[in-house]
């Protein structure tokens, strides 16, 4: 074979435009490198090691309760949203569900698919007071995307939490795009199943995800007959006992997540977060200067949800970002489509890489206006 071209670009990914988008992120060189390896073979001891390694650090960074455990499966993360809406609710369980975007809403289609009975909840807030919740009627658990990444809404997962508790439900929690860039605490935000993926604040490519499972999510799976043949979550716990998966495992992307979570071991979680929060703010800081307003008064560290204020169309923006200046912001879709889009902040990202978009949009206005 002969050896691929040189590459012009001297940032990996510049043959694209530069992505500011909430999954895929910035990755780093060191995970990017681990990439370029060939996949090794993972029924073996070497592998198992690397997936109970990465098992325990998850846990740890959740703060999962004790006896918690971790299903790693090959999916997007929408994969594990219906893999934990299957191992954790009959059908004709009834389920809150906390729809408050686009993320809610695959929730209340995920569990309508599976015949578990819904109520949906549309917040206006960020669910501090979950007083609202009181009159939700009887049902067997909450689910909630911790971060609704379509409207830039970081929910209130203390209140939440403690509202489960109080009402004796199983607290369900998609924390695919807040994990890594806000703070999470499973056993203080009495969470019992965990939802994560690799591609956003993990800031790995896509197509791993994984459910950590508490010890009410873990006894409630147990009554249960096989609810799936791939997404089976008994099966997986098993196998997992020994670092094993039932069938093959993302071996690269689980190599690249032992990597990321040696790293941010060595520096601690509590530091990545604020890594990611400074940059939030940063970017925040420019925005005054600009006929944008935030979307949502409650946002996570993760992204910024933005508004147009001068009439343009949300989505003009980002086609005309990605066409001019060669920069990719996340649009909308459905009825916020002409209204917000949004900018990430996870994943390998610096003031100076913040500064290219905070050029382009500078530009971008005073050209246009
Ligand atoms: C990105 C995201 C997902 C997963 O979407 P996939 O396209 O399946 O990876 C799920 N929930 C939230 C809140 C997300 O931001």
């Amino acid at each position: 074979m002969s050896p691929a071209p040189a590459s012009p670009a001297d940032r990996p990914g510049d043959e694209f435009c530069r992505i500011f988008t909430p999954g895929p992120v910035p990755i780093p060189r060191y995970i990017l490198d681990i990439g370029a390896r060939q996949p090794p073979y993972f029924r073996n001891d070497a592998f198992s090691a690397v997936l109970l390694e990465c098992e325990q650090r998850l846990l740890a960074f959740s703060n999962a309760p004790p006896g918690s455990r971790v299903v790693f499966l090959a999916a997007s993360g929408t994969g594990a949203m219906e893999a934990a809406v299957m191992n954790l609710l009959a059908p004709q369980a009834r389920a809150i569900v906390i729809n408050g975007g686009g993320f809610g809403q695959r929730f209340v289609d995920l569990c309508r698919h599976h015949a578990v009975q819904v109520e949906e909840f549309v917040p206006d807030d960020n669910l501090a007071a979950t007083g609202g919740l009181d009159d939700c009627g009887p049902a067997e658990a909450l689910l909630v995307n911790a971060h609704e990444t379509t409207t830039g809404v970081l929910y209130d997962l203390a209140a939440l939490g403690e509202f489960c508790r109080r009402r004796a439900l199983l607290h369900i929690v998609d924390a695919i795009s807040m994990f890594m860039t806000d703070p999470l605490d499973m056993t203080a935000q009495h969470i019992d199943a965990l939802i994560i993926s690799s591609h956003k604040g993990l800031a790995l490519p896509p197509g791993l995800a994984m459910v950590v499972l508490g010890p009410r999510a873990l006894h409630c799976l147990r009554p249960k007959r096989a609810v799936a043949h791939y997404f089976d979550f008994p099966t997986y716990l098993r196998d997992g006992e020994r670092g094993q998966t039932p069938f093959t495992p993302a071996v690269t992307i689980l190599l690249q997540l032992q990597a990321r979570l040696q790293a941010v071991a060595a520096t601690g979680m509590t530091a990545e977060i604020a890594r990611t929060q400074r940059l939030a703010e940063y970017f925040r800081a420019a925005i005054p200067a600009w006929p944008l307003a935030l979307a949502s008064r409650f946002m996570p560290n993760a992204m910024t949800a933005l508004t147009p204020t001068d009439g343009r169309k949300a989505c003009a923006i980002v086609r005309e970002l990605e066409q001019r200046y060669q920069i990719q912001v996340a649009p909308n879709g459905g009825a916020l489509r002409d209204l917000v889009f949004r900018v990430a902040h996870m994943g390998e990202q610096s003031e100076a890489d913040a500064d290219v978009l905070i050029h382009a949009l500078n530009h971008y206005y005073g050209s246009s206006s």
